[in-house]
């Protein structure tokens, strides 16, 4: 068995060193990260993949561990992915939350990986795909992908999902104002967290209202959920809403939609990737420190050094 097969066996059995590993390689696309995919990618397809956006205190992270704690009673394995586009680390400010809700959770069903800017528009979203792939491959049955705000690069990510959960609270009616643009419509289960709050069905009533104005995607009619991620009222009316979203998504072919566009993407992007490397490689360093000259000295130009270099691979 090679490095590669052990680690995967280990991550299988649940040891948590060896998923965190295997995330990482995924992640930071290290030279196993390959096989590391093809290895695991005939297993993926099984999980629950749920993403919950929405702007900051509007509860995301507590609904989170609500709703980790309520799949747990069934016995289900989860894994947390929190995105923070903001941040160009991994870790940052929602470690500190991550570090606590793992130390409730120190049995093996339950696994959190933080993710932070991959530093190039679209490498965030591929790379959370990836990531939810292999927890996905691993066998755990929820995959609940959290972002932190409302932006573009927050809708990327939580597109990577199948069912997308958008988060408001009582008396936000502003908050909704400005988000609904981009994002009421990729939402296919609405939710009013803190329900326990004063306000609550005249949110719903809001969203609803919203609901009719906008333009309709799908025959979908996204629900709205009242939740209080704190005493846990509609957790449940939450997850029944999440699996009635997914069963219509598999009924009506939104769900293989969804992952033909996923998957275009991906192998596009590899693709480039590939064809980069391969000419890449087969410039010589030689070849382009020539031309690179020559074009300082201005007796070729930045296009005509292209042509040059892709003539001598014998174009
Ligand atoms: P996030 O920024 O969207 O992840 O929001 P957080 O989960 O950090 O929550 C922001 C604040 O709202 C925290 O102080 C939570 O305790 C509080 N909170 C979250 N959910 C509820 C809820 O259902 N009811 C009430 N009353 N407070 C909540």
């Amino acid at each position: 068995m090679n490095d590669l097969e052990k680690l995967l066996t280990g991550a299988h059995a649940g040891r948590i060193a060896d998923i965190a590993r295997l995330l990482s390689i995924v992640e930071n696309n290290e030279p196993e990260a390959t096989d590391a995919v093809r290895l695991t990618y005939a297993n993926t397809g099984r999980a629950i993949l749920v993403g919950l956006t929405g702007p900051p205190g509007t509860g995301k992270s507590t609904l989170v561990s609500a709703l980790t704690a309520e799949f747990r009673k069934s016995g289900a394995r989860v894994a947390v992915v929190a995105v923070d586009p903001s941040s160009p680390y991994t870790g940052g400010a929602i470690l500190g939350d991550r570090i606590r809700m793992r130390e409730r959770y120190l049995d093996a069903g339950v696994f959190i990986r933080s993710m932070a800017n991959r530093g190039h528009s679209g490498g965030l979203a591929r790379a959370t795909r990836r990531i939810v792939s292999i927890f996905d491959a691993l066998g755990f049955d929820v995959v609940l992908v959290e972002t932190v705000g409302v932006g573009q690069q927050e809708i990327d990510v939580v597109r990577v999902v199948d069912t997308v959960c958008l988060l408001t609270i009582p008396g936000a009616g502003d908050d909704i104002q400005a988000i609904k643009a981009g994002i009421i419509e990729i939402a296919d289960v609405l939710v009013v967290n803190k329900a326990d709050c004063p306000g609550a069905d005249e949110a719903v009533r809001y969203l609803l209202q919203m609901l009719t104005l906008g333009s309709q995607r799908t025959e979908w009619r996204p629900p709205v959920v009242k939740t209080s991620a704190t005493d846990g009222t509609g957790l449940k009316d939450l997850i029944d809403a999440i699996e009635q979203h997914r069963a219509w998504a598999v009924k009506s072919g939104e769900a293989r939609r969804r992952r033909t566009e996923a998957m275009r993407d991906e192998i596009q992007t590899l693709l480039r990737e590939r064809v980069l490397r391969d000419l890449a490689g087969r410039v010589s360093p030689k070849a382009l420190d020539d031309v690179v000259s020559r074009v300082v000295d201005k007796t070729l130009d930045p296009y005509a050094a292209v042509d040059t270099l892709l003539g001598n691979l014998g174009r």
